[in-house]
């Protein structure tokens, strides 16, 4: 698609972000003209990360909603841009806050921890936010006899407490890509790709964790797929993660692990899928759809987030 100048849609988001000072940053679970026109790609840390410490004037965030609250939590005088205000979370939905701060009153006692993948007002009743890429080392920094919550997702949850002993009271959450990957179809491949290794999230249930040869945050799956010796990856995962696998090992393959519910062959997040190559030129023109948080709750929501910075800078994350 050209405008009346003759500029691609490419070139027009390009002078975009430089006439505003606006700086693109994409999850991987984006699209693949997404993830290559962004300024970063990163997993959620990543892209807190960067957004706690860019100096643009606008920051547009291609992920879901959750993502573009954190960076507005972190920079309260930012305009933080999403090109789809609808690209929600079933994670993030499947623990809301009225019912998730009457559980943590009932646990007074408990210090609550709780996934990125939650909304402002969540994370406005936590004691220190974490990522996939953290989450066990957060959780591991506190005493082993720590009362703890973890929220929202139980997957997540069970497979930490797996890994550390612990006994941490899980919330009920779950997400619906991560859920329905499909344990028999998963190993059908597998006896069609004898030497492919089985690469997992941890928000998978426990069955395909339980036969899978890694398990880690997105980040932590494609730094394993370009030090390994194998050649072929099962990817358990959203499979938007798999062009930046592609880019960084082009001679290795990556199968996409089927979900369970249909003939795809893939599992995609539909939330994150809304956000477009227009959507996104038409976001930074227009500066809208725009994230807003309540002072009230950012002024909240913003101590676990930085929390969670600091102990991931401390432990080398
Ligand atoms: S993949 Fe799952 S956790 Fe990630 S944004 Fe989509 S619904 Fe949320």
């Amino acid at each position: 698609m050209g405008n009346q100048s003759g500029e691609s849609l490419k070139e027009a988001i390009d002078r975009l972000r430089k006439e505003k000072n606006a700086v693109i940053l994409a999850h991987y679970y984006q699209t693949g003209d997404i993830q290559d026109i962004a300024d970063c790609v990163g997993d959620s840390l990543a892209l807190a990360q960067w957004a706690a410490k860019t100096d643009a004037d606008i920051i547009v965030l291609c992920g879901v909603h959750f993502m573009g609250e954190t960076a507005k939590i972190l920079c309260p005088d930012k305009k933080v841009l999403v090109p789809d205000l609808a690209a929600g979370c079933s994670l993030a939905d499947s623990c809301p806050v009225p019912a998730f701060a009457e559980f943590v009153r009932q646990h007074p006692d408990h210090t609550v921890i709780s996934y990125v993948n939650t909304t402002a007002a969540v994370k406005a009743v936590t004691d220190v936010v974490v990522t996939s890429t953290n989450a066990r080392q957060i959780v591991e920094s506190f005493p082993q006899d720590a009362k703890i919550i973890f929220a929202p997702d139980r997957n997540l949850g069970n497979y930490i407490n797996s890994l550390t002993g612990r006994k941490m009271l899980l919330w009920d959450g779950a997400c619906h890509v991560h859920e329905k990957f499909s344990l028999e179809k998963i190993l059908e491949l597998k006896r069609e790709y004898l030497d492919a290794e089985i690469i997992t999230h941890p928000e998978c249930k426990r069955p395909v964790i339980q036969v899978s040869d890694f398990v880690g945050s997105t980040a932590a799956l494609i730094s394993y797929t370009m030090r390994s010796d194998k050649q072929q990856f099962i990817v358990a995962t959203e499979s938007g993660v798999i062009h930046d696998m592609r880019k960084k090992s082009p001679d290795k393959l990556f199968i996409p692990a089927p979900p369970n519910d249909s003939t795809c062959a893939c599992n995609e997040c539909n939330f994150m899928r809304l956000n477009t190559m227009e959507k996104l030129y038409s976001c930074l023109k227009n500066e809208a759809p725009e994230i807003c948080v309540d002072k009230a709750i950012g002024d909240k929501a913003v101590l676990p987030v930085k929390r969670m910075l600091e102990l991931s800078a401390q432990l080398g994350l």
